[in-house]
């Protein structure tokens, strides 16, 4: 790879790719547009908290960092069902194994551990408050929003799905990027600490209150509060406009949520609201000279939690690719790109089918009992059969795989609920044998307590 090497955004994808960089000995010059995370307040109102899953696991095993990270997470078994009804939430495990457990974990704390990371390898010079606003090719520079300009030689664009290399990619004719927004948005709330510390809802679940057509999550944080999102319709938040709307719909679908969280109104009209779209392109590189990643790449709606795992999964692809064919980084990027473009749409799409699920299916006759199916036969067979939510957040297959058996176990589930005479059995033992977990995922990477 030609030098300098610039990488833009310093999220999860840009921080770890630097880390992945350095590593084998490259210099690398990460620009950031927002000022340091770990010295300035985060704003309130975008994803405080992700689950951090298998994919994203193994590449912070591979870079030497999930004992730190251990240190900032929360199992979650599974996820905590408030039904509309008031009645006792009830726990839908994620997993039959012990190990089958997803992990919170704050943004603004993964992402500074990052940057240590990325800074103590004496190799990554970090450029905060550095907003890009073009990227002239021909010449290969960068232009800062300051005014200033900076040389490059091999340039990754880390930037997220609002890309401005990716724009300089597109312009240029490479790139082709369509993004579909969702016609639901997000709100982010906080359910405060009990009054003597720890946690007002169960710490260990995803909580999760499904109401057809919208539902409301929370995911703890280790300080005792939780950070709970509202997804729902542009139309919903329209009419949600003042203190009087907002108290009366939170009483009457999320009662239980809203007895914990008294300001609930302050917060809901003082918050952000989110938008969420999907962004697919095709052409991620230019001459071997420049390539996204991450988000920049490919966006999902977070109804999955794995945007970040996609990314940083992708990460380590890129680095494996870029190891493969060490002076020939166009041939890198370009198989980069064919190994991983699959992946990305296969999530795409299996992130917006997880939304009717958790909105709606959680508590759909039908879908408990296939689930329930599901993990029985996978019990009876656990080399043959996984539901596809844990082939997503438990394996290391190629998302595209996971769609795939998930569509051929679908129909086996659907007919032996609908006839439970059927020789199951015989139908799973059929399918074809579930790949090996990558080495480096380890069932005891994190904490399971
Ligand atoms: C509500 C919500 C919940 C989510 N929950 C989950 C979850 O549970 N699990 C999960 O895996 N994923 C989740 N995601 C998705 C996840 O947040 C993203 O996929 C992931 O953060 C992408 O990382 P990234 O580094 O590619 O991009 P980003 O994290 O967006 O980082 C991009 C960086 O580039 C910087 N930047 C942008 N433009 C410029 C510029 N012009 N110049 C310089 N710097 C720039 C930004 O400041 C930022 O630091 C969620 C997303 C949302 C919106």
């Amino acid at each position: 790879m030609k030098g300098p090497i610039a990488i833009v955004g310093a999220g999860q994808a840009g921080t770890l790719l630097s880390v992945f960089l350095a590593r084998r000995g490259h210099e690398v010059v990460l620009y950031e547009g927002r000022p340091d995370l770990r010295t300035t307040e985060v704003v309130a109102g975008r994803s405080i908290n992700l689950a951090l899953a298998t994919r994203g696991i193994v590449p912070l095993v591979d870079v030497g960092l999930i004992d730190r990270v251990d240190a900032i997470t929360i199992p979650m078994r599974g996820r905590m069902v408030h039904a509309a009804d008031g009645s006792e939430p009830t726990l839908q495990p994620y997993g039959s194994r012990p190990h089958e457990v997803i992990h919170s974990i704050s943004r603004a704390d993964l992402n500074g551990l990052l940057l240590d990371a990325a800074e103590a390898t004496g190799r990554v010079r970090v450029e905060f408050s550095a907003e890009l606003k073009g990227v002239d090719l021909d010449r290969s520079e960068l232009s800062f929003a300051d005014g200033r300009t900076a040389p490059f030689g091999t340039l990754f664009g880390a930037d997220g799905a609002g890309s401005r290399v990716r724009a300089a990619l597109v312009d240029h004719g490479t790139c082709r990027a369509i993004t579909d927004r969702l016609d639901h948005g997000y709100k982010e709330l906080t359910v405060p600490p009990a009054a003597g510390g720890g946690h007002r809802l169960d710490p260990n679940a995803l909580h999760v209150w499904p109401r057809g057509g919208f539902m409301l999550i929370a995911l703890a944080n280790p300080g005792g509060d939780f950070t709970a999102t509202l997804f729902a319709p542009w139309a919903t938040f329209d009419g949600l406009a003042d203190v009087a709307n907002v108290r009366r719909f939170f009483a009457a679908e999320f009662a239980d949520f809203a007895a914990l969280v008294p300001d609930v109104a302050d917060q809901f009209l003082a918050n952000p609201t989110g938008s969420l779209a999907t962004m697919r392109a095709t052409g991620w590189s230019h001459e071997g000279r420049v390539a996204l990643v991450g988000d920049a790449a490919h966006a999902i709606v977070p109804f999955h939690g794995q945007g970040m795992n996609l990314a940083m999964e992708s990460v380590r692809a890129l680095d494996r690719n870029l190891r493969d064919h060490p002076d020939d980084p166009a041939t890198a990027f370009a198989a980069y790109e064919a190994e991983r473009k699959p992946d990305a749409e296969a999530i795409a799409d299996m992130a917006l089918d997880n939304y009717v699920e958790m909105r709606a299916g959680v508590v759909d006759a039908d879908h408990v009992a296939r689930r329930g199916l599901a993990l029985d036969l996978e019990r009876r067979h656990p080399a043959h059969l996984s539901p596809r939510y844990n082939m997503v957040m438990f394996s290391t297959m190629p998302y595209a795989e996971a769609r795939d058996r998930a569509a051929a176990q679908h129909e086996i589930l659907c007919r032996g609920v609908a006839d439970p005479t059927l020789d199951l059995d015989a139908l799973v033992a059929d399918l074809p044998p579930l790949p090996e977990l990558d080495p480096l995922a380890r069932p005891d990477a994190l904490s399971l307590a």
